[in-house]
């Protein structure tokens, strides 16, 4: 998926749940900044041409769609923001990441979701495509519909 329908999606999950975890401003920032991190993978994602070296090592030792997209991953990096910066911080890190997990898990390439087991979680959409701006469609309806 692209970084748009990450972002959207993740801001989704924000209104169900910064209430639950008492999140302000800074909860809503690390979710959507997990739910990009994911694609630290990739030297062509959003990140990937905005951070030095990290998306061209991380790519070259584990490949795009490998380790950074498992839960695995997300909750060894949620648990040392825990350990940083706090609970509620951990926790949005995660959900957001988590949030991007489940919308590549709708594509065909998919994901190991419980890395190092080799199963993958896919669906039928085609990043990019036009299906992609349906679901990017729907959840911006679904955010509107919680809002209003
Ligand atoms: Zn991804």
């Amino acid at each position: 998926m692209n970084f748009k329908t990450h972002i959207l999606f993740a801001f989704l999950i924000v209104l169900y749940t910064k209430d639950y975890f008492h999140g302000g401003i800074g909860f809503v920032i690390l979710v959507v900044i997990g739910s990009l991190l994911p694609d630290l993978d990739e030297t062509k994602s959003y990140l990937g041409q905005r951070v030095f070296l990290i998306p061209w090592l991380s790519k070259l030792l584990f490949g795009h769609r490998g380790v950074y997209h498992s839960i695995l991953f997300g909750l060894g990096i949620g648990y040392l923001v825990n350990l940083v910066v706090g609970y509620v911080s951990g926790v949005a890190l995660f959900i957001g990441y988590v949030s991007h997990l489940i919308m590549d898990g709708l594509t065909k390439e998919g994901v190991a979701l419980f890395w190092p087991l080799k199963w993958k979680m896919k669906g039928f959409v085609k990043t990019g495509s036009f299906l992609e701006n349906v679901i990017f469609g729907i959840v911006f309806i679904l955010i509107l519909a919680k809002i209003i």
